[in-house]
């Protein structure tokens, strides 16, 4: 193998720039040329691509985002869309790729690989839910934002002696939410996986406010419905007022942590020693601090599972 090249695809995530950098360093220094594609497959089948040297991923290593651009491309998913994109690899010569993204990204590198292109997929969400790894790039960085915004409000909250009830990304994981909970100390929590359900909730409030508690937080995940509806729900059965806070895209951007920078610099890495290897249709991941990879598709098969210990810990200890 000569030439690789190297995209992000779907939601993005900080920590995808020191997997750009990893990946094209770790190429560059095997003797590899790196091109990179812009905009993820959209900017693969339109032929957005070029060359990468050691200086180009120079001074992202901190910056959030993707220096590649990420994008959402329904072409991709039908058979004429591939193949153009696979013309497009022909055409600049590119042997083998490294997609970085969530598991939508990951059916694409499964179709390119199934196709004679060796892909790799490199784990970047902020949702950390993809099995066969213990942690996605990008969700210690937003779970550090999101614990950095409940800091802030719990000081408000204890200032007004009111509920608040924050809203956090995760559609299908509760991760973000779960983790938050956790290292905040919130009263309760709302996860796909688990639901708790509302007169659960205005008990714990309820329960805070008779040992005295000044604040109370509720940390939602998207998945579970609105914080706003969770908010109505809480004043119509217990006549309670609480205020709502939707952290939105903050939780998207930022400087990556030293633990995503580091976590993206092996993946990233990893995936370069795979093209390499010549393998095909595989995802690094990392599992008891040890760099692992499994097939893309066992992969897409597994679901992934919430940690129930760490549910029963947040109730334990938010007594
Ligand atoms: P994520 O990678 O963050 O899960 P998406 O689910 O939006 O994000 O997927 C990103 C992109 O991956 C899609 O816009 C599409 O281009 C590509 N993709 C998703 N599913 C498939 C599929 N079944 N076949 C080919 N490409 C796909």
């Amino acid at each position: 193998m000569k030439r690789i090249g190297v995209l992000t695809s779907g939601g993005d995530a900080p920590g995808m720039n020191p997997a750009i950098r990893s990946i094209v360093r770790k190429a560059i220094y095997h003797g590899l040329e790196v091109y990179g594609i812009y905009q993820g497959y959209s900017g693969l089948i339109s032929g957005n691509i070029k060359q990468l040297e050691v200086g180009s991923v120079g001074d992202i290593i901190h910056r959030g985002g993707t220096m590649l651009y990420s994008a959402r491309c329904e072409e991709f998913k039908t058979e004429e869309g591939q193949k153009k994109g696979i013309e497009q690899l022909h055409k600049f010569g590119i042997e083998g790729l490294v997609v970085i993204g969530g598991d939508g990204s990951f059916r694409g590198a499964v179709k390119l690989s199934e196709q004679g292109i060796p892909t790799i997929g490199v784990p970047g969400t902020i949702d950390n839910d993809i099995p066969g790894t213990d942690f996605t790039i990008g969700f210690d960085t937003a779970l550090n934002t999101v614990i950095d915004a409940i800091d802030k409000i719990r000081d408000t909250a204890t200032s007004h002696e009111r509920p608040f009830i924050i809203e956090v990304m995760g559609r299908d994981a509760g991760d973000l939410a779960l983790w938050a909970g956790l290292a905040d100390g919130a009263e309760s929590i709302l996860i796909p996986e688990r639901p708790e359900d509302i007169d659960g909730v205005i008990e714990r409030i309820y329960h805070g406010h008779k040992r005295g508690k000044k604040h109370s937080i509720i940390i939602v995940a998207e998945g579970v419905g609105s914080a706003a509806h969770v908010a109505n729900e809480i004043k119509k059965k217990a006549d309670l007022d609480t205020r709502v806070t939707v952290l939105g895209h903050i939780q998207r951007g930022g400087s990556p942590t030293a633990f995503d920078r580091v976590l993206a610099s092996r993946l990233g890495a990893k995936a370069v020693d795979l093209l390499i290897d010549g393998k095909a249709g595989k995802m690094v991941g990392i599992q008891n601090n040890q760099v692992v990879y499994h097939d893309i598709l066992d992969v897409l098969t597994k679901k992934h599972y919430i940690d129930n210990e760490l549910i029963e810990l947040v109730k334990e200890l938010s007594i």
